[in-house]
């Protein structure tokens, strides 16, 4: 018998109303594993309705109430650490030892860092003169709307739903169709822990109906989004009229620029980890590489032949370094890029082509890592977002040059800079335009430090306190104290 994953809706595992289900394929065996709830608006309006019955009760709560519930379930998720992860390697073809390295520790740090965080939260208070005092407030907002994509997705979902439940938010939360395993794992969790009912609500199905559903509800007045650009466009072209609070994580084409002066070994192999975790498939992932023209040929020569060597294959083999990508249009887009690459001039000098394995997974979705040169900054490869393992090298001359590179396309989320010339770094850190830059080191994460992208990459921040400051909503009180 398959797993039929369920809603979770006013604290219960109930099945869609349509009662219909589509099916949930494990990318590394190109086969149906499990099926998820084709929910539609009439699960998403029981959802909101539910969060809008917890709502007074949990954002009254005291902070210390909600942040023992969510260190609760912290404790479970790190007591279902190897379950969690081996359900999150089969439901999205990552490597198991990724998941369970970053993605599932990560989860329950997010809702750690968050339970704590909302007893640091302070607001405000000021005072012009002797006569008059301000003070601010900042109240949960209400049900918040939390939709998360299929790359990190128990990982990104905690993400969102911790600062929403800790500042006072009762949520309803779409996880991506593609990846909702541990979504719903984690209710079960939530159940057990004893969260109230209502207070997060789980709606599977479809982004073009239980997303924008989400997106078009008229008593979510809130939504946080991570996902692609495009989706983020019509998220917001739902919700802005309706003046909802709108924070959108959207795609990148980060820039890797690598100066000759680097610490060559440690640019080279955090590059080779920058480029392929996960499959390409981080939203932090650089796929654009641009190297200074003393070292391009010798990087180029040790990037591919370490390349060449790392091992594609069963996500659920601790050996494995780059697993299924993860679903069969996915891959076809990624090739169909690889294609693209080559009519623009391109020399694809490592991988290029699908993986196909022996045994169980012969029909899975591989693809080599891959390397390509010859390509100008400006042709389409060098400006789309691709989101898989492939990647483009270009030399450089100038600092300048490399700067105008780097920001010459619509995103602007993240980028690293190698160079033992700290004057250097800080000079280019400060004209790339990224929301966030590494110098010397790659996907080093404080989650205190604001956490977001420029340009289509995004519109607001989150982490930390940003987060906390996005979940609610500032009301100033003036007095007059004569
Ligand atoms: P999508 O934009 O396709 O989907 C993201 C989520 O939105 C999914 O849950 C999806 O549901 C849902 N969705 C789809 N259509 C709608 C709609 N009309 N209204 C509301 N929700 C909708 O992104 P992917 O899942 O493909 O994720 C990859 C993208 O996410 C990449 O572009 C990547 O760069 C970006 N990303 C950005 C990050 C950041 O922090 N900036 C971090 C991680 C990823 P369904 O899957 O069911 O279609």
């Amino acid at each position: 018998m398959m797993i039929k994953i369920q809603n979770y809706i006013d604290g219960k595992l109930i099945p869609p109303a349509s009662g219909e289900h589509l099916e949930n394929i494990n990318p590394a065996l190109g086969k149906v594993y499990s099926y998820i709830p084709d929910s539609d608006t009439s699960d998403v309006q029981a959802a909101v309705k539910a969060a809008q019955a917890a709502f007074d009760q949990w954002s009254t709560s005291s902070i210390q109430e909600r942040a023992a519930v969510m260190n609760k379930i912290a404790d479970l998720i790190d007591r279902d650490a190897n379950k969690l992860a081996k359900a999150e390697s089969i439901d999205n073809g990552k490597p198991i030892s990724l998941a369970s390295k970053v993605d599932i520790p990560r989860a329950s740090s997010n809702l750690r860092f968050y339970a704590s965080a909302i007893q640091q939260f302070s607001s405000e208070s000021h005072q012009p003169d002797d006569r008059y005092l301000n003070y601010t407030t900042r109240k949960a907002v209400g049900v918040a709307g939390c939709i998360s994509p299929w790359n990190l997705p128990l990982y990104l979902f905690t993400w969102k739903i911790a600062p929403a439940l800790a500042a006072g938010n009762t949520v309803v939360a779409k996880p991506s169709e593609i990846t909702p395993m541990t979504a719903f794992l984690f209710s079960q969790l939530c159940i057990e822990a004893g969260l109230p009912s209502g207070v997060l609500n789980v709606v599977h199905g479809l982004g073009g109906k239980v997303g924008q559903a989400i997106a078009e509800h008229p008593d979510i007045p809130i939504i946080s989004f991570t996902g692609g650009t495009e989706t983020g466009k019509q998220i917001a072209r739902t919700a802005a009229p309706m003046f909802k609070k709108l924070s959108l994580e959207l795609g990148g084409k980060n820039p890797n620029i690598i100066f000759a002066d680097c610490d060559f070994k440690k640019a080279l192999a955090t590059t080779v980890n920058s480029s392929f975790s996960n499959q390409g498939q981080i939203c932090l992932c650089g796929s654009r590489i641009f190297v200074e023209r003393p070292i391009y040929q010798k990087f180029l020569d040790e990037f591919v032949f370490k390349v060449k060597n790392l091992n594609v294959g069963d996500p659920t083999s601790n050996d494995t370094q780059l697993g299924a990508v993860v679903s069969e249009s996915h891959m076809k887009k990624v090739l169909s890029y690889i294609d693209l690459a080559r009519e623009e001039g391109g020399e694809v000098v490592a991988g290029g082509k699908r993986v196909v394995l022996d045994g169980d997974c012969k029909d899975g979705y591989f693809i080599q890592p891959t390397v390509i040169t010859g390509l100008s900054p400006t042709c389409r490869t060098n400006q789309e977002e691709i989101f898989g393992p492939v990647v483009t090298i270009m030399p450089f001359d100038k600092e300048e040059e490399v700067v105008s590179y780097a920001n010459s396309t619509p995103y602007g989320l993240a980028a690293t800079i190698w160079s033992e010339n700290l004057k250097r770094a800080h000079r280019v850190a400060e004209l790339v335009k990224s929301g966030i830059i590494w110098v010397n080191c790659w996907l080093i994460r404080d989650l205190r430090t604001p956490f977001g992208g420029m340009k289509q990459s995004g519109v607001g921040r989150e982490g930390g306190l940003e987060a906390l400051r996005f979940f609610t909503e500032a009301k100033n009180i003036c007095i007059d104290l004569k």
